[in-house]
């Protein structure tokens, strides 16, 4: 196999870049070993796992079984335990520093863009090892120990009630304050680099970021070795994994900038 290269035109482009906006999805985190959902290797692969993993993570199936839920989030968080941030988590923390503005949207609730040190970040679906009560609504954090065993529902320490994951399941609302924040950050400042990295682009505040850059003529990539909605939209579509090719973008981000 030849070792991916970033088009010229694309490396020409950056020297207008000093703002950078990143939207990461599950495919970014599949080279530190977790799985993703949709995409070669993904759970979807065995399209009734599929469908029974969605409902699992479905607010009906929270409130009418949250053994069932926890299950599902349990097998996500032991994989996020044992994971490490890959070169890619990495290279997003290497444009943070280069730029002068930036701002990273992921969909993942593993935590990995945390561990690797990204500071501007907005984690829309939440954080598979943060939890509220169902009751008296306290905010907690699962220890990597209680995840390892478990197999039902944690409870609350305050009043005993049942604990939820603090992520955002299938039917359930998004944050308001960090639609706020998306608004505010990608659509009206607009990067002058909006960047889509291993995601199946399925909701629309994922595409949206996208669209409103292309839109306003600024510079669109994606990082994905599958096709996506997004593929056709982007100025330039990447099609390899991130661990190869976002290390590369970082290192021509950083040139571009001491020009
Ligand atoms: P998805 O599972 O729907 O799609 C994954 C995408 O990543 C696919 O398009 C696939 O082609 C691509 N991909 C696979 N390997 C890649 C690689 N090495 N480099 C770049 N791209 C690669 O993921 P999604 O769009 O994030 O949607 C899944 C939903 O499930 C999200 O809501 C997310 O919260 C949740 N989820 C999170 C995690 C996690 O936190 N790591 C894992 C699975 C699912
Ligand atoms: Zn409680």
């Amino acid at each position: 196999m030849t070792e991916p290269d970033l088009p010229a035109e694309l490396v020409a482009r950056l020297s207008e870049v000093r703002s950078v906006g990143v939207v990461t999805g599950a495919g970014i985190s599949q080279e530190s070993g977790i799985s993703t959902y949709r995409g070669k290797g993904g759970l979807y692969d065995d399209p009734e796992e599929g469908d029974r993993t969605i409902e699992a993570l479905s607010a009906p199936t929270l409130f009418a079984n949250p053994d069932v839920t926890w299950r599902v989030v349990a097998d996500l968080a032991r994989q996020a335990v044992q994971a490490q941030p890959n070169p890619a988590h990495l290279a997003i923390v290497e444009i943070e520093d280069a730029v002068s503005r930036f701002v990273l949207l992921t969909q993942n609730v593993d935590g990995l863009h945390r561990a690797a040190g990204t500071r501007n970040m907005i984690e829309i679906h939440g954080n598979v090892f943060e939890t509220v009560c169902m009751q008296c609504q306290e905010t907690g954090t699962l220890e990597a120990d209680t995840l390892v065993g478990l197999v039902s529902a944690p409870t609350c320490v305050s009043c005993g009630g049942t604990l939820r994951p603090d992520v955002v399941l299938f039917g359930e609302m998004l944050c308001p304050t960090k639609v706020g924040q998306i608004q505010q950050q990608f659509h009206l400042a607009v990067p002058d680099l909006v960047l889509a990295v291993g995601t199946s682009a399925m909701f629309p505040y994922i595409l949206e970021p996208l669209l409103v850059a292309r839109h306003e003529g600024r510079l669109t990539i994606e990082i994905n070795p599958e096709s996506t909605p997004l593929s056709g939209v982007v100025d330039f579509w990447l099609d390899g994994p991130a661990g190869s090719y976002l290390p590369l973008l970082a290192n021509a981000i950083k040139s571009s900038q001491s020009l």
